[in-house]
């Protein structure tokens, strides 16, 4: 599962998520550590009161100063331990989330032989690289994973500008509408996560493998796929030229 960076947001828990347990826990040590500062202050301070008083709040001061280093210790620790431990959790459970999404993903077009196929380079790939439909950002491994197990939120390649974008990460919520292009040569492609059915036409030099593919090219077009109620699209316009 491990790939190039995306140009996605990252889920929370794997990125910013990180971030603001350490900081709750750096300030629960820090006030902590402030207080038994502010007793220690107050024992310093305690001499200058003088009279009778002095003796008490002493022994009151030094009282407070080590039931907050002893409890005040424990409870911080227990506190941030349970953080880190619900972080952890839901980590975890992210990450099975996706990782099950993942492999039902792989597992569909493996089961059903589905990859593509580029008509220029004849390279296959099992995910091409899809193309954001709002800014254009390249995604090169668009499946479930830390940028989101469904959907994931496309921030743009330019670092100025957020896009915002949803993009669905499964065969099954629409990731094959999305624009695709060759991983290898970046040629638009038009045919994505199908199964695509390869017919040989093999033959000597100017025997008419051109004009057959060509005969057979309009004889489906024509004939066969409007009777069969198929749908029918070129390569692009080029292709549907010739
Ligand atoms: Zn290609
Ligand atoms: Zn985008």
């Amino acid at each position: 599962m491990a790939s190039a960076p995306q140009p996605a947001k990252k889920s929370y828990f794997f990125g910013k998520g990180y971030l603001d347990v350490l900081n709750t826990i750096k300030g629960a040590w820090s006030r902590n550590f402030d207080s038994i500062r502010g007793f220690k202050d107050k024992i310093v301070d305690a001499k200058y009161i003088g009279g009778k008083t002095f003796f008490f709040k002493l022994i009151l001061y030094v009282l407070a100063m080590v039931s907050v280093i002893v409890f005040g210790s424990i409870i911080t620790a227990i506190v941030s331990a349970i953080n880190i431990a619900i972080v952890l959790a839901v980590m975890v459970v992210i990450y099975i989330g996706f990782s099950i999404i993942w492999l039902t993903d792989r597992i569909y077009l493996m089961h059903n032989k589905i990859f593509t196929a580029c008509h220029e380079c004849k390279e296959k790939s099992l995910i091409p690289t899809y193309i954001c439909p709002k800014c254009g950002a390249k995604h090169t491994n668009l499946t479930p994973g830390v940028y989101g197990i469904l959907k994931r939120t496309c921030v743009g390649e330019d670092p100025n500008s957020y896009c915002g974008e949803q993009l669905p990460t499964t065969f099954f919520n629409g990731r094959r509408n999305l624009e695709a292009i060759c991983p290898h040569c970046e040629t638009p492609l038009s045919d994505r996560e199908s199964v695509p059915i390869c017919i040989p036409i093999v033959g000597g030099r100017s025997v008419g493998k051109t004009a057959f593919i060509t005969a057979f090219s309009k004889e489906f077009f024509d004939e066969v796929a409007p009777a069969k109620a198929w749908e029918t699209e070129f390569y692009n316009a080029a292709k549907e030229g010739i």
